[in-house]
Order: C-alpha cells, then structure tokens, then sequence
C-alpha cells in the first residue's frame, strides 16, 4: 500500500455499504435476489464487517431494491431476507449498524442511488456520520456517483465479470480507490 492510499483511507469512522455485489454475489445477467436461497455472501464478509466493528467504525447497508417496484418480492422478503443475514453475520461476531432500503423505481423518489435519500435519512439517525468521515462503497456507478454528491470518499469493488466493462471502467475513475472485494478494502484500512 503506497502513502496516497492510506490518505485516502485516513479518519473514516462510517462505512457504507452497497449490498448486491458487495455483501453477497450478484446473479447473472441482472438477475434479481428474491430470496435467502439465492443469497451467497462473498468470501470473507463475514470476516470484514466483524472488524470493521472491533474497531468501532459504524458500518451501515444502503440498497436500491427496485425488485419490488416490479413486483419481484414484496418488502416483507426482503426484511426476512435481512434477518437470515443478519443472522449469519451475528454467528461470525459481525453487525450491521443499519440497512436502509430504496424499493422504488427509476424517477419515483429521492432514494434511489446515485440519488441520496438513503445518505440523508442515516445522517439523520446516525448524528456523528458526516461525509468528511464516511466512505461509500459499491460495485456500481449508482454508488459512486452518490458517495460523489455527497462529498464522501469512494471506493469501488471490481466484480468478476466486470472488470471490462465500459460502466466499470468509469467507476473506477470517479472513484477515490478500486479494491477487488470488501475484504481488500478493510486490510488496507486497516493496515493489516
Ligand atoms: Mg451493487
Ligand atoms: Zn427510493
């Protein structure tokens, strides 16, 4: 890790969290997540929030959820979906601080990324959280761009099978940092 890196990193105490892509493994070819059955964690996310929590970060989820504008699944599976998750990351020492959810579409509301509701309403209930100290990070432009809005830091996850794409290299350079995983991210901020 070169010296640029560890500033970019410096005096982040609140971590945000895309979810899809992030936390668990994006289906292909866009596929929704509907359920808890085809929910697979990403390796070592476990690992990666239960430290972000040891040393105190608040570490926060906001998704956009646009599955149940469409009819996909109801807020009530995703609620349940989140309590298997949290579940499993609780039998690993690790916690979610909050997930906040945009279950709207496109034009709709003021919630969904690159939009900043889900920013605003955590600012809100999470005093000490300002873009200064927080960092966003997501596997896609939407996460990006609305870490941007805010004046947050941002840092992008290259996924497998995005690594080429034209979206991914775009994110890329917004971005204040690109790691391939949520785990790369937390050793460099950590510095272990
Ligand atoms: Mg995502
Ligand atoms: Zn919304």
């Amino acid at each position: 890790m070169n010296g640029n890196a560890s500033n970019k990193l410096g005096n982040i105490s609140h971590v945000f969290l895309d979810r899809d892509g992030v936390l668990n493994r994006n289906l292909p070819n866009g596929q929704f997540v509907t359920c808890w059955e085809e929910f697979e964690l990403l390796p070592g996310v476990e690992d990666a929030v239960a430290t972000l929590n040891r040393w105190g970060r608040t570490v926060i989820v906001v998704t956009n959820q646009r599955g149940v504008a469409l009819g996909l699944y109801s807020q009530q599976d995703l609620d349940r979906m989140h309590d298997q998750l949290r579940e499993r990351l609780a039998a690993h020492g690790a916690r979610l601080d909050a997930i906040y959810v945009c279950p709207h579409d496109d034009g709709q509301c003021n919630c969904r990324k690159p939009l900043t509701g889900l920013f605003e309403q955590a600012f809100q209930d999470f005093p000490a959280a300002r873009p200064e100290n927080s960092v966003m990070i997501g596997d896609s432009v939407r996460d990006i761009e609305a870490g941007i809005r805010l004046g947050m830091r941002t840092v992008f996850i290259i996924g497998d099978d995005e690594a080429a794409s034209a979206e991914a290299v775009g994110a890329r350079d917004l971005a204040s940092l690109s790691v391939p995983s949520l785990s790369d991210f937390v050793k460099r901020m950590l510095g272990s």
